[in-house]
């Protein structure tokens, strides 16, 4: 994972809609040039170089379905739903980590996106309307009802998530969640809810894990994360009053540390060691980029 790419976004691969609804040229695209992403279930096989395995259609399990990952270089890039994936909400395992970790930017993108979109094939079996057994449609980016009377529609999902800094006097919240290592302290996060805007549901999320009342929200960046369908959206936003109120169910600790403190710890984490005042965010997470992109200001 590079220091500067935002891990699991940024992949080369042309999606290429209009394939995915023309079955013809679907078709043409499955032929012996074809590339299948080799995977255990949701995870990677992992080349000696340390990057994706690819093989060809050949290789795919006659029970699988097969989902278009889109175009590279010319060729159809595949990737399989294999009958015994059940689908996962987990996150990743140490030993995935550790994989991802050393993965090129561009891999890493293409394999977080095969892995969200096959564990919501696994998880979408069957159709939320009406029961039926659902079918994969469009090259995988739709599964369909397999009952004529139903006909429902079904599409992949994204999981919007707001992750914020808030800034007070030159200083920034940050907190640590229980599931956190020792010392770690991150932006705040939650998920977004039906009918809120982010600038909504950043607010709502900072006056509920931390009691603090914010203005003036906005956007800094983004990142898909594939465990198991959720974007990350990074916010700026100020506070007029700093005192801490913490919601102790989903935070274990909130604190303000001074531009001093932040820039220690990065700087000490990109060297591989851990902060004074805290240990940063790891480089893989969007709060990595957000608290550098504070300093930089
Ligand atoms: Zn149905």
């Amino acid at each position: 994972m590079s220091g500067s790419t935002i891990a699991f976004a940024g992949a080369r691969i042309d999606r290429a809609d209009a394939v995915r609804s023309d079955p013809a040229a679907l078709e043409a695209l499955m032929d012996w040039r074809a590339r299948l992403l080799k995977l255990d279930g949701l995870d990677p096989e992992i080349g000696p170089d340390g990057g994706l395995v690819w093989g060809t259609l050949a290789d795919a399990d006659p029970a699988s379905e097969i989902v278009f990952l889109g175009l590279l270089d010319g060729r159809g890039h595949f990737a399989e739903v294999q009958p015994k994936v059940g689908g996962s909400v987990a996150p990743a395992n140490p030993r995935l980590w550790q994989a991802m970790a050393a993965m090129e930017s561009e891999d890493l993108a293409i394999y977080g996106a095969a892995r969200s979109l096959i564990d919501w094939h696994a998880r979408h079996r069957f159709c939320a309307k009406s029961g039926h057994p659902t079918k994969l449609t469009k090259g995988g980016w739709q599964r369909s009802c397999s009952d004529a009377g139903c006909g429902a529609e079904h599409f992949p999902r994204v999981d919007p998530v707001t992750i914020m800094l808030v800034e007070h006097g030159g200083q920034l919240l940050l907190g640590r969640q229980p599931r956190f290592p020792a010392r770690r302290f991150s932006a705040l996060a939650g998920f977004i809810e039906p009918g809120e805007s982010v600038e909504e549901a950043v607010a709502r999320e900072i006056f509920e894990e931390a009691g603090v009342r914010v203005r003036d929200v906005s956007y800094v960046a983004s990142q898909p994360w594939p465990f198991p369908s959720s974007l990350m959206i990074g916010c700026h936003s100020h506070t007029d009053d700093p005192a801490l109120t913490i919601d102790t169910n989903e935070l274990d600790e909130a604190r303000w540390f001074t531009r001093a403190e932040v820039a220690e710890a990065m700087a000490t984490g990109a060297a591989g060691g851990e902060g004074a005042a805290f240990i940063a965010p790891p480089r893989h997470a969007v709060a990595h980029h957000l608290l550098k992109w504070w300093l930089e200001q």
